[in-house]
């Protein structure tokens, strides 16, 4: 048997699909982000990143850096073992009271990443309810969609931030039901965020629990960076709020915050906390030096928005067909994966620009894009240079330009929902 030929053949259906994905290998200069090196085929070149998801460039900020490097010399590399036998460090152990305190709750989990946190988070909330069904939203991150396939409970999907959609799917569940709602806030493709307000309303009236993925806010929205439901002061109202430490604080790890009988049970029965190597402690101190610092610090946030609305204001004055975002993520419809990901070679190949393509199964077929992060650290200079290079590179792949119908596509589906 020919063992080899079965994932040869795998890899031959993503090049029909024009999905076979190719990852740029960077080596981030630490000091001097968002620039890096790209090493090419032909050798390394300089590089300005414009799709990290170290939104406030926290991974490279000197209180961060620092505290990992001495706890590792402190404490050493690695954790030595599960959270059970031995893994328990007293970074890890100070890193979930600082997660609590973020978010007002009784207490916080770490894991070793935030699809794990999901994964296996929500999978054990719902099988330890008996007769659950989970609502959850149609446009959900892989990581619950696993989550809510492992728990083995019911589900039904509710259009994308469909306040009424959800409502008929709570009185169908019926009052004496157990409910989870599960829900991003900000939706990381298309830069729109979820009436987090108005589903907590919505649970509180037929009696569901709320779950709530704040992975691409924590760090970013809010007075202390607690996310969206800080932001829109709905915070105490949510039942478990799950967040990433790879993303705005720049570190890696994921959590989820609740109360503490909820927390003591997923601590007991998720098998994704239970049998895996507890995270470092240098990751757990660096981790919880960005959550201090952002929690105080205004500075990070403000230049972020800043950045974001001059990149958005640039992109349209160029008419570039930049979709309607309603936070930092800015992404730009080609529409076509093929030209997608020749947009971005070119990019990176001519322009010393990494953007990488936003293809299918990401996001759904004919809504391929480009999807732009800009960070505190994009000056006006970069974002002159991204402007340019964008403008160059859709004159000649031929792209469609400004896209004033999905504006109203956007508008139009809002005011139903
Ligand atoms: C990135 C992401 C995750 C996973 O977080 P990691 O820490 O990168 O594993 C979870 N949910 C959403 C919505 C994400 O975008």
């Amino acid at each position: 048997m020919r063992y080899d030929r079965f994932f040869a053949d795998a890899i031959a259906q993503l090049h029909t699909e024009q999905r076979y994905r190719v990852f740029a290998d960077l080596e981030r200069i630490a000091g001097y982000f968002p620039r890096a090196i790209w090493h090419a085929p032909n050798g390394p070149k300089e590089v300005v990143i414009w799709c990290s998801n170290d939104y406030l460039g926290m991974g490279q900020h000197p209180s961060v850096v620092s505290a990992m490097i001495d706890t590792a010399k402190r404490l050493g590399t690695g954790a030595g073992g599960t959270r059970n036998i031995s893994g328990t460090s007293h970074p890890l152990v100070e890193l979930e009271h600082e997660l609590a305190d973020l978010h007002g709750t009784e207490a916080a989990l770490v894991f070793t990443s935030g699809y794990v946190s999901n994964q296996t988070g929500i999978s054990t909330i719902a099988k330890l309810i008996p007769q659950c069904v989970i609502l959850s939203d149609a446009l959900n991150h892989n990581s619950m969609i696993e989550g809510i396939r492992q728990s083995g409970v019911e589900k039904r999907i509710f259009r994308h931030n469909d306040l009424g959609h959800i409502e008929e799917l709570l009185r169908t569940a019926g009052r004496t039901r157990p409910k989870l709602i599960v829900f991003e806030s900000l939706y990381s493709m298309d830069g729109d965020i979820a009436p987090v307000g108005r589903i907590c309303d919505l649970a509180e009236r037929y009696g569901a629990m709320t779950y709530l993925d704040e992975v691409h806010a924590v760090g970013m929205y809010g007075p202390r960076g607690g996310g969206i439901a800080e932001r829109d002061c709905v915070m105490h109202r949510l039942d478990v709020i799950e967040g990433t430490l790879a993303k705005a604080f720049g570190c890696l790890g994921g959590y989820i915050a609740g109360t503490a009988t909820l927390i003591d049970a997923v601590r007991s029965y998720a098998p994704g906390f239970i049998f895996t190597s507890a995270l470092p402690p240098p990751i757990c101190a660096a981790a919880t030096a960005a959550i201090r610092h952002l929690k105080v610090s205004q500075a990070e946030r403000q230049a972020h928005q800043n950045r974001v609305q001059r990149v958005k204001a640039e992109l349209i004055a160029a008419k570039l067909p930049v979709m309607a975002s309603d936070s930092h993520i800015v992404p730009v419809r080609i529409g076509d994966p093929v030209k997608c990901k020749a947009a971005s070679d070119k990019l990176l190949a001519d322009h010393g620009i990494y953007i990488q393509p936003i293809n299918f199964p990401t996001v759904a077929r004919g809504t391929e894009r480009l999807r732009i992060t800009p960070s505190p650290c994009h000056d006006d200079t970069m974002i002159g240079q991204l402007v340019a290079a964008l403008s160059d590179v859709w004159h000649e792949l031929g792209l469609p330009g400004e896209c004033a119908a999905s504006a109203v596509e956007r508008r139009d589906y809002r005011a139903k929902s």
